[in-house]
């Protein structure tokens, strides 16, 4: 039996970054906290996780899942692990990224109410087929992840609005925390957290996620 091939997310240097795991943070902006029904109290950050290979490449296209009648959109930035990282402090959380994208945590909003609901978990929500929508990812340098305007667009008509500044655990607050639970590598990626303006999308919808100073990432749903 062959191996499984490598999922990667081509970078801005013209490499490949190879994906180890993508975790993802639940409830990092207030006012997406609220459109959610819930109070944002800066409880500590919560993660979920979506299998490597379920990124898709800035421009493919996104198949609309099974399952679901609800698949919604969450444009956040992703975080590219490029050191190990384990039990690091908040001063030098930033010092493990290699660099930076826009990326889509695509979810089935109605299964992840019905597990919410029931008290399942949010893998069949969250962590499906084609899940992960990541753009080109820029080198850590250039970028200050403190601040920036974040947009959703579909079909040119904005969506989502927010800004980076917004999120209720930082950057480096958020890796310090993760990286207290698991052992961070080099290939991991880090979905922030979406601002608030979430919502459905249909087939041939065209999805275009925008963070200043980081970049874009676009994706047709079929
Ligand atoms: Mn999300």
């Amino acid at each position: 039996m062959p191996a499984p091939p490598q999922p990667t997310v081509p970078t801005t240097t013209g490499g490949r970054f190879p994906v180890r795991r993508i975790f993802c943070v639940g409830r990092n902006y207030a006012a997406h906290a609220r459109e959610m029904g819930h109070d944002p109290d800066r409880e500590p950050p919560f993660f979920f996780s979506k299998p490597a290979d379920a990124v898709v490449a800035d421009g493919a296209d996104t198949p609309y899942p099974p399952l679901t009648g609800q698949l919604e959109h969450e444009v956040e930035l992703v975080v590219a692990i490029g050191a190990a990282a384990a039990d690091v402090p908040v001063a030098d959380a930033l010092d493990t990224v290699w660099g930076y994208g826009v990326g889509l945590d695509l979810t089935r909003r109605d299964l992840q109410a019905e597990a919410k609901r029931l008290g399942r978990p949010w893998d069949a929500a969250k962590g499906f087929d084609a899940s992960a929508t990541v753009g080109v990812l820029v080198p850590a340098a250039g970028v200050d992840p403190t601040h920036g305007t974040v947009e959703l667009t579909v079909n040119g008509t904005l969506r989502q609005a927010g800004d980076l500044a917004d999120q209720i655990w930082s950057v480096a607050e958020t890796i310090a925390e993760l990286s207290r639970a698991v052992r961070l590598a080099p290939g991991d990626l880090l979905m922030t957290g979406t601002p608030d303006g979430v919502g459905p999308l249909v087939r041939g919808d065209v999805v275009e996620g925008r963070i200043a100073g980081v970049g874009s990432v676009r994706t047709v749903v079929v």
